[in-house]
């Protein structure tokens, strides 16, 4: 099914070594801030970080050209290139302090195995692009993936109008420095059509602790987590005397979410052991300072529920078990529960097929992994809601992510540029 064993037996190995180490060091020390490293959404430094990227694709002979937004796009053409692109790709930013391999290494894995594939000589069947997607965190903008949403016409006027967290600078007026066409943009005028993209591959390090503590050096991903949240439930009870007033006549708001959280958690470890994916977290849960008291029973409680899913029936139905057990624990405690408007975000499942084709690549060059679901979300989650069939490879990585101490090993970032670059070479059916 692949055109080639491996792109990468074209490049000597501790050469493809040494010019990966050396991009994560340039990367780092053109964005080293201190602590951490910082690649602002659309800020100098994202733009300097593609630059260098963009030198080195033109260096290797690779196209190079921004879209309307400012994405990267490195293009090697393939010998039919009226036939849907292959593409692969993740971001360049990071959160204020965080790692160098966030974005980062999906974008690397992508441009090496571009230059590996152009090595060999012979033009793949379809063209195959990298793009390095702008403004990917939400922590600037309150808007995660806005170059990819861009791509196809997913923002609007209101977007650009949101203020950056640090410098009160609308979205607008950094797209405008940096030359993108904002009109275009406001107006969801769409970039590329979902049709025109046959595969979107994205690397990315994992961001969690699993493949670290399984020794596995890569992942496939089945599926990003969507989730439902509610910031701002409040329960209602009476507040009254902590002395004067019996158990049996109490109406304790502290103990009617207690009763509700531990409700709540009971069916999330049963719905663990049915094998389901979900995780549900009250971040938030508190008694209001301003009337609370060590000897007043309380009278009201606000918390917040979130809950997280790869699976979009799941949501909905651990959602709906949120409003039944709160009505239980509303009649059994003489309390009300007033919820606040859900916020759902869907799932976005990865193309079975293609999750099948990497495990069988990883098999076949026989690279330890396993599948498994993100909790975090990604740009992959926006090309799959926009129909383009997507994959995702999760690179091992040490001390989680979003912090200066994430810790990806080269070897396993070679190892998933390998699994890449036969991946964009397979032919498709
Ligand atoms: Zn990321």
């Amino acid at each position: 099914m692949s055109e080639s064993g491996s792109a990468l037996n074209h490049f000597p190995a501790d050469r493809l070594r040494a010019l990966a180490a050396g991009l994560f060091e340039d990367l780092r020390r053109m964005s080293f801030d201190g602590v951490g490293v910082t690649r602002e959404c659309f800020g100098l430094l994202e733009t300097a970080a593609q630059e260098h990227i963009a030198a080195l694709a033109a260096a290797h002979g690779l196209q190079v050209a921004r879209d309307r937004v400012r994405n990267l796009v490195v293009t090697l053409p393939g010998a039919d290139p009226s036939a849907p692109f292959v593409a692969t790709g993740s971001h360049l930013d990071t959160v204020p302090r965080g790692g160098n391999y966030d974005g980062a290494a999906g974008v690397v894995a992508g441009l090496l195995a571009l230059v590996c594939i152009k090595l060999r000589g012979v033009a793949p069947s379809r063209t195959l692009k990298l793009l390095a997607l702008r403004g990917e965190e939400s922590a600037w903008f309150g808007k995660s993936w806005i170059g990819s949403r861009a791509l196809f016409g997913q923002l609007d006027a209101s977007d650009l109008a949101r203020a950056r967290f640090d410098t009160g600078r609308p979205l607008r007026a950094y797209l405008e420095d940096i030359g993108a066409d904002v009109g275009a943009i406001a107006r969801g005028e769409p970039i590329v059509r979902p049709s025109d993209i046959d595969v979107f591959i994205e690397t990315h390090i994992e961001q969690g602790p699993v493949l670290q503590a399984q020794a596995l050096p890569l992942g496939v991903v089945t599926g990003i987590y969507g989730n439902v949240r509610h910031m701002n439930i409040v329960c209602r009870g009476e507040a009254a005397h902590a002395g004067a007033t019996p158990r049996f006549l109490r109406r304790d708001a502290v103990v009617a979410v207690a009763d509700f959280v531990m409700r709540m958690d009971a069916h999330w470890a049963r719905w663990l052991g049915d094998g389901k994916q979900l995780a549900l977290t009250h971040g938030v849960i508190a008694t209001d300072p301003k009337e609370h008291a060590v000897s007043r029973v309380p009278g009201e409680v606000r918390f917040s529920v979130e809950i997280r899913s790869d699976d979009w029936e799941s949501l909905h139905g651990f959602h709906r078990l949120l409003r039944e057990e709160a009505e239980a624990v509303s009649l059994a405690r003489g309390v009300s529960f007033d919820f606040d408007e859900a916020i759902a975000n869907r799932p976005a499942p990865m193309d079975p097929r293609w999750v099948d084709r990497l495990d069988r690549l990883c098999e076949r060059a026989g690279i330890p992994h396993m599948r498994l679901a993100s909790a975090a979300g990604h740009d992959a989650a926006v090309f799959a809601h926009a129909g383009v069939p997507t994959a995702m490879l999760f690179i091992r990585n040490a001390h989680g992510s979003h912090n200066p101490r994430e810790g990806m090993d080269i070897d396993d970032l070679l190892l998933a540029t390998r699994i890449l670059a036969d991946a964009m070479l397979t032919e498709a059916g």
